[in-house]
């Protein structure tokens, strides 16, 4: 059974590329009926955020590629949380050292500072020594007596390692020409992320590490940790980098790169799945920006497909999908009805009491103007790109009365403006004929005919009276949508 995991340090919130690890391990796992499981690894004390941890699991549950064991679930591997897995890395700490793979290293941290100040000013790369590796049995036995701390270290064997990397090929790596042997284990008792991912890996059974290609490098120490702990190591593929449209690095200190932003500005999380997915190959015949839904995404996935050279992200993409996807919905507002109460709310507690009658009455929807609400949606069709759009002040008229009319803007014409105003009123109360774009713009052309006014100011007019706006969508349209009662109130408001 395909067994893969998302093992994020929850240090912070999830971004996009975390998002994109997550997903495509997901997609691994569904298209070959395999298993998705979340792991904290938290073994970085001193780094952690509260809370984060239960954050990092709803975001996946929100983004649709929930785990099938997590922290919260649990499962037959469990914990699933690094630091509650302390004794299975203590013992596998001490088999090390038992076998002679691990050695105890007492270097105090003054004397490492050393050893890194002089590289730098040699301008080489730090390199721990590995002086604690010849120490004999009867220093250490001394130096233990005396209650010296001491962390443990892995004896990193120099030689290239082989890795067939699922999508990079074979590639080989000496790290112990770079480095000096790796901590495995700190003075605080708690492994580094090396053994601790190693060991998790191991006794969880995961059979493909997906992740990104930055870890690339710490692949060989894992590879020499499984060979010295005699473990079959599993088989590794490592995604490349994702970047700007500039090709600048996906920085966290920008808030556009966190998913929770993306939620907040309603991006729905389809959309998001098929922008992180849009670009680095990955998926067979996908039709160039058709959105596909999550099975689709799993149906189409396969990892040979993914390019190995980085590639860049265009939010421009994430726009198109969203509208997509919000267009579907309108479309099926019917069977949809969560996206007129998602609106009411959102106005709410935008507008709070100034939302006009037909947005809160009508349709026994607990005061949510469904059919209103219906009717502006379909309307805004290709005019927005997320929900919040609506909150848009070009789109405030639709929700609230234009707070003052500037009056100052209003065009000159031959008559006094109420004049046109009180004819207006006169007309649309009596008229019963329908009030579509078509008859309402009928209307007012004839008022305009009657009164002398010519067609562009009066329509300046009518915008300015019933939107507060000075240029707008048609006319017509706008006084359609909002519909007869509403726009009569607006003129009564604007006349008393
Ligand atoms: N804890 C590592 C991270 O934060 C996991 C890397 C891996 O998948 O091995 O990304």
């Amino acid at each position: 059974e395909v067994r893969v995991r998302f093992a994020p340090s929850p240090t912070g919130h999830l971004h996009l590329g975390g998002l994109r690890t997550a997903l495509y391990n997901y997609l691994f796992a569904k298209s070959n009926n395999g298993k998705f499981i979340l792991r904290m690894e938290d073994t970085d004390q001193s780094r952690l955020v509260p809370g984060v941890s239960d954050i990092l699991e709803e975001m996946l549950i929100w983004a649709n590629i929930p785990p099938d064991e997590s922290p919260r679930l649990g499962g037959s591997a469990g914990p699933y949380v690094q630091s509650q897995r302390l004794p299975l890395y203590q013992s596998t700490v001490t088999k090390l050292l038992e076998s002679g793979a691990a050695y105890k290293c007492f270097c105090s941290s003054r004397r490492l500072a050393w050893l890194r100040n002089a590289a730098v000013q040699q301008n080489e790369t730090p390199k721990y020594d590995n002086r604690c590796r010849n120490l004999s049995p009867a220093k250490v036995e001394k130096l233990e007596s005396e209650g010296t701390s001491y962390c443990v270290r892995f004896k990193l064997e120099s030689i290239d390692v082989p890795l067939q990397d699922l999508i990079y090929g074979p590639v080989l790596h000496n790290t112990a020409e770079l480095e000096g042997d790796p901590v495995i284990f700190k003075t605080d008792g708690f492994p580094t992320y090396h053994l601790a991912n190693v060991v998790d890996d191991y006794h969880m059974g995961i059979t493909h590490v997906l992740r990104g290609v930055e870890w690339q490098i710490s692949t060989t120490k894992h590879i020499l940790l499984y060979k010295a702990l005699g473990w079959e190591a599993p088989q590794f593929g490592h995604l490349p980098l994702i970047l700007n449209k500039d090709g600048s690095k996906l920085s966290k200190r920008q808030g556009d790169v966190y998913v929770d932003y993306y939620r907040s500005q309603g991006y729905s999380p389809l959309a998001l799945l098929n922008f992180i997915t849009s670009i680095g190959g990955g998926f067979t015949d996908r039709e160039h920006n058709a959105l596909l839904s999550t099975e689709e995404l799993i149906e189409k996935f396969s990892l040979s497909h993914l390019t190995k050279n980085s590639c860049r992200l265009d939010t421009e993409k994430l726009h198109q999908y969203n509208r997509i996807n919000l267009e579907r919905d309108i479309r099926n507002l019917t069977k949809l009805p969560s996206l007129t109460t998602q609106l009411h709310s959102l106005l709410k507690t935008k507008y709070g009491e100034r939302l006009t009658p037909g947005v809160t009455e009508g349709g026994g929807g607990g005061g949510v103007g469904k059919e209103y609400i219906g009717k502006v949606l379909a309307w805004s069709e290709g005019r927005i790109i997320t929900l919040h759009d609506m909150l848009l002040p070009s789109f405030s008229y639709l929700w609230v009365v234009p707070q003052d009319l500037p009056l100052d803007s209003l065009p000159s014409i031959p008559c006094p403006h109420v004049l046109v105003l009180e004819n207006m009123q006169e007309m649309f109360k009596s008229n019963q004929n329908n009030f579509t774009k078509d008859e309402i713009v009928k209307t007012i052309k004839d008022i305009g005919r009657r009164l002398g006014v010519k067609m562009p100011a009066i329509m300046k007019l009518v915008r300015l009276t019933i939107s507060g706006l000075k240029e707008g969508p048609p006319v017509g349209e706008m006084l359609e949508v909002l519909g007869r009662e509403e726009v009569l109130r607006r003129i009564t408001h604007a006349l008393h």
